[in-house]
């Protein structure tokens, strides 16, 4: 299925080169060889899928493995989550979506938070598209819906 572009002509020109740069050369692509969650989120409005795998350490993830197919809102937000969940508990990778939806969603964040999201911050420039930002949400969703499930077996 292909998915409708992006015009990007109403986006700041660094956040553009941003989001483009991670759809262009998505992070964490390597397929990791066990994986102690599963991510999935479809948005069938768009035709957007993300997969993630994560290992864990403990509550730590360690590792994180990304693929999918769509827009490149979707796909760039998609690798953006997975170079910054690296390393974090899951409980600060809830929080991370959490900050990124209250983002998405128009509420300012303090500057700490705004610092965790780091390149993610790229994607503020979607909110002003209520149709992308589901795209933009997609991963950060699937994430927060899989810590959930994680933490209640
Ligand atoms: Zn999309």
């Amino acid at each position: 299925m292909s998915s409708p572009t992006f015009d990007f002509s109403e986006v700041d020109d660094l956040y553009q080169e941003i989001i483009l740069d991670h759809y262009r050369s998505p992070r964490n692509q390597k397929e990791i060889p066990e994986s102690d969650m599963d991510v999935t989120g479809i948005n069938p409005f768009c035709g957007d899928e993300v997969h993630m795998r994560i290992k864990l350490s403990g509550e730590s993830i360690s590792a994180v493995s990304f693929s999918g197919n769509g827009c490149s809102i979707s796909q760039a937000s998609a690798s953006m989550l997975s170079d910054i969940i690296k390393g974090k508990s899951l409980d600060e990778a809830n929080n991370l979506y959490v900050d990124f939806r209250d983002m998405m969603h128009g509420n300012d964040l303090n500057e700490d938070s705004m610092d965790n999201l780091g390149q993610a911050e790229a994607l503020s420039g979607v909110k002003k598209f209520p149709i992308r930002i589901k795209c933009a949400l997609l991963a950060w969703s699937a994430l927060g819906d899989a810590v959930k499930k994680h933490k209640s077996e």
